[in-house]
Parts: C-alpha cells; structure tokens; sequence
C-alpha cells in the first residue's frame, strides 16, 4: 500500500465513465438493488435532476445545474460500476 494523492486515480475514474453512462451499473445503499443509470426513476426541473433508485425511492444522486455548470450532489449511491 502506497499513499499519494488523489491524482492517482484520475485513470480508474476514467475507466468508470468511458462509453454510454446510461449503462452505468449503481448499487442502491439503501435496499441493495441494483440497476443501471437508464433504469432509475429521475425527478427532473430547470435546477436538477433528482436520481432515485426504482425499488426503493432513496435518491442515489443529484445534478444541480448551476450557471457555470453542473454539481453532483451524492447521495445513497453505494457503488458505480462501468462494466
Ligand atoms: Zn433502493
């Protein structure tokens, strides 16, 4: 185990979120469930997308669009996984 900082995994994250995000495969923190991006149940207005996990309701994560972009707010999203 060696400790560095953070921009050691600036390429495992980029391995996450290559190619469709839709296919992106989240575990629920709450219930466990687990489902892609494409399968969640988004809450949608001019300020945010509210992403809540199907089975359950819990909101996995929000995206707050702000003026100079948009702002991930996570919330009971447990795991992500790109595979
Ligand atoms: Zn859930």
């Amino acid at each position: 185990m060696s400790r560095v900082d953070g921009n050691a995994v600036a390429g495992l994250l980029a391995e996450i979120f290559v190619g469709d995000v839709t296919m992106l495969r989240g575990v629920c923190g709450e219930c466990a469930s687990v489902s892609t991006l494409a399968e969640t149940d988004v809450e949608l207005d001019a300020q945010a997308a509210i992403v809540r996990c199907r089975a359950c309701t819990v909101t996995l994560f929000t995206v707050l669009r702000a003026g100079d972009g948009s702002r991930l707010v996570v919330g009971s999203l447990r795991e992500l996984d790109g595979h």
